[in-house]
């Protein structure tokens, strides 16, 4: 039953008994990190997204930190990056020394513009970031046609888009490294957790060493090969992922499909209730995609953020806690004043960042909520 009182966050994780059976399963056994169940779930994982490889990290910030270094980006190196993203995605390009600069977004759907991307390739661009923007996969076709001209690699922040397909292909085939994360709010959770995935060995590799110190080998490996030497070959971190984390995210993976079967529910449910709505406009949908439905953002008909901002209080004071996704990047006093981020830079993204508004979109939320959230927006809107 829906309570009409009952606090609605934006987003939340669905944890049943047997994901929490899997997890003490885990805390039984004799391998707590670097055991088997990593493996699987990696597995797993790989085959759910179409990759040949997956190997698993820490968060998905971590991903994206493996990612580039797999890539080779460092110093010098310029990779364009979506304003309107977590700031993870540009966080991990300044971690590796690069630079992030900023490309636009289209307006009604916030995914990078390839045009915007073509127009900010220079010779020193060394790679082309999409973001799958609240769980839409981005336009791959000319992304990659622009990333083969540029020769460059395309990498795919797809953290909001576990199980979306673009042409009949899901998320995590569609780029040369994916990444995913498995933050509660996300589709499937491993309470901290990422994934990076690509058809590309070398790559893979190249992850793993990163996410292991830089140490060619772990601790059951060499347990199994009887050694106990080691190398160090590269400057690396520890960004491994928990066994008890993987046993969580296996068991979660099995109920991926139901999960994306109620956020589309959801959102078809938000579709046909803001039909018509004067002054609330959801965003729009590519025919050729299978949204995921991280999000369900609406960008509202409102003269100014602070207004937005007034609306985004009134649903709070009724239990409704909404989200602004996202802050522009470069807009962040650090990316002032470390790479020179300013109004004008991305007009798209800072004009929409103004207006939009993520509504709860979860699995255990009912029609009944989303007709509770849709009444409060409608009342909450300036007249
Ligand atoms: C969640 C998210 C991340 C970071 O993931 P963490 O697991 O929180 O580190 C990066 N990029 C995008 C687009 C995200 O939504």
């Amino acid at each position: 039953m829906s309570d009409p009182a009952r606090p609605l966050p934006y987003g939340r994780q669905m944890v049943d008994e047997q994901d929490i059976a899997a997890v003490v399963d885990v805390l039984r056994s004799d391998w707590l990190t670097t055991g088997p169940v990593v493996g699987r779930f990696e597995q797993a994982f790989a085959e759910a997204v179409g990759a040949r490889h997956a190997v698993a990290v820490a968060n998905g910030t971590a991903a994206l930190h493996c990612a580039y270094y797999a890539l080779g980006l460092g110093p010098g190196d310029e990779v364009l990056v979506p304003a309107l993203t977590f700031a993870a995605t540009a966080n991990a390009v300044a971690m590796r020394q690069a630079t992030p600069v900023f490309t636009d977004v289209d307006p009604d759907r916030l995914l990078v513009d390839p045009a915007s991307v073509e127009a900010r390739l220079t010779p020193a661009t060394r790679a082309i970031v999409a973001v799958d923007y609240a769980g839409q996969p981005c336009d791959y076709a000319r992304l990659r046609d622009v990333a083969t001209r540029a020769g460059v690699p395309l990498v795919a922040d797809a953290c909001h888009a576990l199980g979306a397909r673009y042409q009949g292909r899901p998320a995590g085939s569609l780029a040369d490294v994916s990444i995913f994360s498995f933050h509660p709010v996300k589709h499937i959770t491993t309470g901290e957790g990422g994934m990076v995935v690509t058809d590309d060995e070398a790559l893979a590799a190249r992850a793993r060493l990163f996410r292991q110190h830089g140490i060619s080998s772990d601790h059951r490996a060499r347990d199994a090969a009887g050694t106990t030497g080691y190398e160090m070959i590269d400057l690396g971190f520890n960004y491994r992922l928990s066994d008890i984390n993987c046993a969580l995210g296996l068991s979660q993976l099995r109920r991926l499909d139901a999960f994306l079967t109620a956020r589309r529910a959801l959102a078809a449910e938000y579709d046909r209730r803001l039909a018509g709505r004067r002054g609330i406009t959801p965003l729009a949908v590519a025919p050729d995609v299978d949204h995921a439905y991280h999000l369900y953002v609406v960008a509202l008909d409102v003269p100014s953020a602070a207004a937005r901002d007034q609306v985004a209080s009134a649903l709070r004071a009724r239990g409704i806690r909404c989200a602004v996704h996202y802050p522009p990047v470069h807009l962040h006093p650090y990316y002032r004043r470390a790479f020179g981020g300013h109004e004008g830079l991305c007009p798209v993204a800072e004009s929409q960042a103004a207006r939009i508004l993520s509504l709860p979109m979860f699995p255990g939320l009912e029609p009944a909520d989303v007709a509770r959230v849709v009444d409060a927006l409608v009342e909450a809107l300036p007249a």
